[in-house]
């Protein structure tokens, strides 16, 4: 069983989000890997508090936390997509300039320093998908223009900051010598220069290349929705580390159908005999073909609603159902013979309309499907 996030932060659930922070910020220095070298616990601890912070910091993660606990971030393959696999420790020390300010990291422990290591920026594409590939979930291929380290390139420890990646600037003030920390101008903060340049790679070493990349889509996304495929984004020159390919779910209309959530709507026409006399249909939905049949005087504006047959819901709680709305279809051109036969129905008692008391009205029947 695994811990509750609120538990390993030491807050309640009303905790807000500065006193979040603040938690976070302590379990991280207690048991941060620079005092407790070589302690596995303190470690583990280290990383829970991370993976703690990252889910109750960010909003739409601490509701989805709130409301389905653990299950909330167990995706399907647990990278791309809803899942939380935990976090690595380059992960957590990246979060850490949001935590204590300013994007050094030093101030305690005081032993070894750590090398910064630069990430390479992030990709972002757009992805269009059907209602089918929603519906189970599918792998996209997608081909990516990246930036990677060249074949040959060679680095060499920059010579401006001796790979610290750091300067210190020294200045003369009015108050005496000021010295302040800054990024490395040179290497632009990763410690490495180059050394070897390739023909045909840019000043850092670095050539765009096409790369597959595989996308693992949960069922259930919607349009908007970004998936982060990480260590897909460019690459970074030196010892740096790929930023992220992020993918936002672009959803291609469908021809027959309508989405709303995890709900589908399917308007189907009926003629005015059909509607009299009754009939069967076969309706093609997601999950293949499905016969209805109606009754004799089908009332048009009727809803008739197949359970489970909508789309997952992307935390995977149950199905969306797929709602059927019958429109009797009225012909604007019929022929003269058909005309009489109407017109004798003008003042026939069976076609006066008589709405059942009980029968919902249009209207009732849309607030019951959205209560
Ligand atoms: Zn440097």
């Amino acid at each position: 069983m695994k811990q509750d996030y609120y538990e390993i932060l030491g807050v309640t659930k009303t905790a807000t989000k500065q006193e979040i922070k603040k938690a976070y910020r302590k379990k991280a220095i207690k048991y941060h890997p620079d005092k407790n070298p070589d302690d596995k616990t303190a470690e583990e601890k280290f990383k829970l508090a991370a993976e703690a912070y990252e889910i109750l910091s960010d909003e739409n993660k601490k509701a989805r936390y709130d409301q389905y606990g653990h299950a909330a971030f167990e995706g399907p393959q647990g990278g791309a997509g809803g899942g939380f696999g935990g976090m690595n420790m380059e992960d957590i020390f990246s979060q850490f300039g949001d935590i204590f300010g300013g994007g050094g990291f030093g101030g305690f422990g005081g032993g070894r320093s750590r090398q910064a290591r630069v990430k390479g920026s992030n990709l972002r594409i757009r992805l269009k998908l059907t209602l089918e590939d929603i519906l189970n979930g599918v792998e996209k291929k997608v081909k990516v223009k990246r930036l990677i380290k060249a074949a040959g390139a060679t680095y060499k420890t920059c010579s401006t900051c001796n790979g610290q990646g750091q300067v210190m600037r020294v200045t003369n003030t009015i108050l005496g010598r000021m010295q302040t920390q800054a990024t490395c101008p040179t290497c632009k903060g990763a410690g490495k220069s180059i050394d070897h340049r390739p023909k045909s790679s840019d000043a850092n070493g670095m050539v765009q290349e096409h790369e597959m990349v595989s996308i693992d889509i949960p069922a259930g996304v919607t349009d908007g929705v970004q998936l982060k495929v990480s260590g897909k984004g460019n690459d970074a020159p030196g010892n740096g580390i790929p930023g992220d390919l992020l993918v936002v779910i672009q959803e291609e209309p469908h021809d027959k159908l309508k989405r709303e959530g995890v709900n589908l709507h399917y308007d189907l026409y009926l003629s005015v005999p059909e509607a009299i006399l009754g009939v069967s249909k076969t309706i093609d939905t997601l999950k293949g073909k499905v016969k209805i049949a109606m009754e004799a005087g089908t009332q048009s504006g009727k809803i008739l609603r197949l359970r489970g047959k909508g789309l997952p819901s992307l935390d995977r709680y149950g199905n969306g159902d797929l709602l059927i709305h019958i429109n009797v279809w009225t012909p604007k051109k019929i022929s003269k013979s058909q005309k009489k036969i109407f017109q004798e129905m003008l003042e026939d008692e069976n076609f006066k309309p008589v709405p059942d008391k009980t029968e919902k009205s249009f209207f009732e029947k849309v607030k019951d499907m959205f209560s």
